[in-house]
């Protein structure tokens, strides 16, 4: 793949953008394809040890619920999915997994992409591995354990998402 495509989808508030500003740094655009739609796709360029990436950022996926702008920001995240050649689903350890992660998870499956299961918000490995584990019951591959707001742990969830 010469500069693959890597979206980060998941429900909102795991901690989507946290981890995308991290990795964006200043190379931000914003992408308004549809009129009228108040949650657009951030893209970045991403150079990350010499890779090379282009990394949306996504607004986030409600699976449930028909709010206009939850039910928007859906249907961007399928854009971003239709669109990535890889993706990384990012859940949250604080809340823990959820319902709603598993409805995401159908809904990643059903794109018949290479996915990474990340599980954002592990600020301290040691107290929370034991957590982490809980989160295969997905069914949707090893869950990689990061703190995006601590910069731990991207390095080893980029190796994954670029070993594909
Ligand atoms: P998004 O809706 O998925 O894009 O989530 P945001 O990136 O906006 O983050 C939602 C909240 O989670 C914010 O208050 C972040 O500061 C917080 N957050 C993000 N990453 C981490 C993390 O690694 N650890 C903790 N404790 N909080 C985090
Ligand atoms: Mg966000």
């Amino acid at each position: 793949m010469s500069k693959p495509i890597i979206a980060i989808v998941g429900r909102p508030n795991v901690g989507k953008s946290t981890l995308f500003n991290a990795l964006a740094g200043e190379n931000i655009s914003i992408i308004k394809d549809t009129p009228g739609v108040t949650r657009d796709r951030i893209y970045a360029d991403v150079e990350w040890l010499n890779v090379n990436f282009t990394l949306i950022d996504t607004g986030g996926i409600e699976p449930e619920s028909n709010d206009v702008i939850l039910s928007q920001m859906r249907e961007q995240a399928q854009i971003a999915i239709d669109t990535a050649d890889v993706i990384i689903f990012m859940t949250d350890l604080k809340q823990g997994l959820v319902d709603a992660d598993s409805k995401v998870a159908d809904m990643l499956r059903r794109s018949h992409k290479p996915i990474v299961l990340a599980v954002n918000k592990v600020d301290s490995f040691q107290r929370d591995m034991a957590e982490v584990y809980e989160f295969y019951n997905l069914g949707i591959g090893d869950p990689v354990p990061l703190s995006a707001a601590n910069r731990t742990g991207i390095g080893d969830l980029l190796d994954e998402v670029l070993r594909i």
